[in-house]
């Protein structure tokens, strides 16, 4: 049975550095693969000390929606990892083009050798590992290029809508997805960010109306206001299943199945 962790669940610069939250990446494991999502600030730390521990050399692949910092710090570390400290040449890594060329990637190029392969992220391609079919999707996001993802396997279709300014087409594209997973950065909207909002991320849930959706990423504003009361409100109002993820919490796919 597959499974998704939340190893750290802080969003934006200032609950990352002072480490309200945890800022580790998401770790999935479905159709028998395990693949990390956005290895953040120490993820690696967080692999080791929840309860079972993770092993990063189970890991088959790493996949980076986007460069910023909270979600690629640990990415080098966890290639080296994966690859049991580089001995091994193993694991796949998913990664958009400008966090492995141009003036500033963040993958370091004595670590790419480590990796089996590595794959450029582009819209309208699909990527396998293992069983797992994976589709990303084009978000606005600052300067940065960044990919939401939907992940297909034998527990059905999970969507992982990541940081992104909201945009009209955005509900269509993540359509069918049991498992919605969203960066909720902020309380209320603010058109001088790029990140969604509490309102508009359930929007998203309303139009797609996942079995399961969950909150994450929080920035101080979602802090504040209590996530956990939100969430539980707004499964209220939508009369469908939204939880707002703690760091270490674990949905399974009887969850969203
Ligand atoms: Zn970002």
């Amino acid at each position: 049975m597959g499974w998704v962790k939340f190893l750290g669940t802080a969003g934006a610069r200032f609950v990352v550095a002072r480490q309200l939250r945890f800022s580790a990446g998401t770790w999935l494991e479905l159709s028998g693969t395990q693949i990390l999502l956005d290895p953040g600030p120490g993820t690696l730390l967080r692999c080791r000390k929840v309860r079972p521990p993770l092993e990063p050399l189970e890991l088959s692949g790493i996949v980076l929606s986007h460069k910023h910092l909270d979600h690629s710090t640990d990415v080098n570390i966890m290639i080296e990892a994966m690859a049991d400290g580089g001995l091994k040449r193993r694991g796949v890594l998913l990664a958009p083009h400008d966090a492995l060329e141009g003036d500033d990637p963040v993958v370091l190029r004595y670590v790419r050798p480590f990796l089996e392969r590595i794959e450029t992220l582009v819209e309208g391609r699909v990527y396998e590992l293992g069983k797992v079919r994976i589709t990303p999707v084009r978000h606005p996001h600052g300067q940065v290029e960044t990919y939401g993802l939907v992940f297909e396997s034998e527990e059905g279709r999970l969507g992982f809508v990541v940081d992104t300014k909201f945009f009209p087409e955005l509900p269509e594209k993540y359509k069918g997805c049991q498992l919605l997973v969203l960066n909720t950065v902020l309380r209320e909207w603010n058109p001088d960010i790029d990140h969604l909002s509490l309102p508009e991320a359930l929007e998203i849930v309303k139009a797609v109306r996942p079995k399961l959706a969950v909150l994450t990423h929080f920035g101080m504003t979602m802090l504040r206001s209590k996530p956990w009361e939100l969430a539980a409100e707004a499964s209220e109002k939508l009369g469908l299943k939204v939880i707002a993820a703690d760091d270490g919490t674990t949905v399974e796919a009887k969850d969203w199945t």
